[in-house]
């Protein structure tokens, strides 16, 4: 085990927090109430996505072979990554770009390829999503105990993370976290606004593009921010401007992907629609894009045969080009050659509940479907990597010279 000793004394602080304390030494208060949904239901059981909740998992876990305090929020909250499999190797000599040109990958890459592969999965990027956060901890409570937070065991998942060297940040954006709802469900369209994205101090909506025109929030002009940002207004996800990188939380998922030679990424993010695994962006190699189309094709029919998805998914045309948008995915790209793809989740329907829409939701899911949906997601991602590795990462000597 190779807890910080950052990581040991924040543990320490936050025994305080489990003892009542809605503030500790280290963690400061939020800026902004935590939003609270009128007649919001009860949460099951298994739905763990409150930062002490994911502290004290994190904390407690002994099973995995390693386990980093990555960064601290703005506000202090610690961002944990758990890693599964053998991470003893030496940190690479060179960084990728320079070792993806140099006279073999492997300077690099460290090893041979299409040996054992390393896997990234990521949750609650956008703090106010929690729907893979609960997968995510779901999926360590497995790893550790043999059973998930609802007592059930997926051999198959257990099985397919053991072929990767796993690592696993259940939660990047704490701080959007504490002071989001514990979940979204059967909430209309304009409150998921809210609740995602903020208002306003007349109290308009912030929106999901309107987000976007500011970087970062301007915290001043808002009577809620919310759960999208970290505490100082950053949307992490769009923290991909090369040489202006701007939270410590991208800064130090960045350089966790480079020093241990990342794969794969799966990025879990949730939205007001059906689940769904989104298409790459169009910044990448074109025989890695082709790829993870092709991945995402897997992922996508995977939700489909187990019931998420109502219609099978399109083969991907391959005259069909990404779109030009790009975040930190990209930026994953660049730091270790990582193959990545977003989930979208949804948070409660399969279409948007919004006002005056003719087309109405038709089906609610349930917290279970949720948790299946990531499960889903994973393991028809972590399979197709056990086919073909996600990389071509080039022939073993490119130069001689
Ligand atoms: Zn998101």
């Amino acid at each position: 085990m190779n807890t910080s000793r950052k990581g040991f004394l924040g543990a320490l602080s936050l025994a305080t927090a489990f003892a009542g304390c809605s503030t500790t030494k280290g963690i400061q208060p939020t800026r902004f109430k935590p939003f609270e949904v009128p007649g919001l239901k009860p949460r099951p059981d298994f739905w763990k996505v409150r930062p002490a909740e994911i502290i004290e998992l994190c904390e407690s876990a002994t099973k995995c072979s390693r386990k980093e305090v990555i960064c601290h929020t703005p506000l202090g909250y610690p961002v944990y990554a758990l890693f599964y499999g053998d991470f003893n190797d030496a940190p690479p000599q060179t960084n990728w770009s320079a070792g993806q040109g140099s006279t073999t990958y492997r300077n690099y890459y460290g090893r041979k390829q299409g040996g054992v592969q390393t896997f990234l999965f990521i949750a609650g990027v956008h703090g106010a999503e929690p729907e893979t956060v609960a997968g995510a901890m779901n999926l360590i409570r497995m790893l550790e105990t043999g059973r998930d937070f609802r007592g059930k065991v997926d051999d198959e998942m257990l099985g397919l993370v053991g072929k990767y060297r796993f690592i696993v940040v259940p939660c990047v954006n704490m701080d959007g976290r504490a002071i989001s709802p514990d979940h979204l469900h059967e909430i209309d369209w304009v409150t998921f606004r809210k609740v995602s994205q903020g208002t306003w101090k007349d109290g308009s909506l912030v929106g999901w593009r309107g987000s976007k025109a500011w970087f970062p929030l301007p915290l001043d002009k808002v009577s809620y921010p919310g759960g999208y940002p970290n505490a100082d207004g950053y949307n992490i996800m769009h923290d991909a401007a090369p040489g202006d990188i701007r939270t410590e939380e991208c800064r130090s998922l960045l350089k966790l992907a480079a020093r241990w030679r990342v794969d794969a990424v799966l990025n879990g993010h949730s939205y007001e629609s059906e689940p769904s695994v989104l298409q790459p962006s169009g910044i990448d190699y074109p025989e890695k894009l082709a790829r993870a189309r092709d991945i995402r094709y897997q992922c996508n029919l995977a939700l489909h045969k187990a019931g998420i998805k109502k219609l099978a998914p399109k083969p991907p045309a391959e005259d069909r080009l990404p779109g030009p948008g790009f975040n930190m995915n990209n930026m994953f790209a660049l730091a270790s050659g990582a193959l990545t793809l977003t989930l979208e989740c949804s948070v409660s329907y399969d279409k948007a509940d919004r006002p005056h829409a003719r087309a109405k939701p038709e089906r609610l899911y349930t917290f279970d479907e949720f948790i299946q949906t990531t499960y889903v997601t994973l393991k028809a991602f972590l399979a197709a990597g056990l086919e073909k590795p996600f990389v071509n990462r080039g022939p073993e000597i490119v130069y001689r010279d």
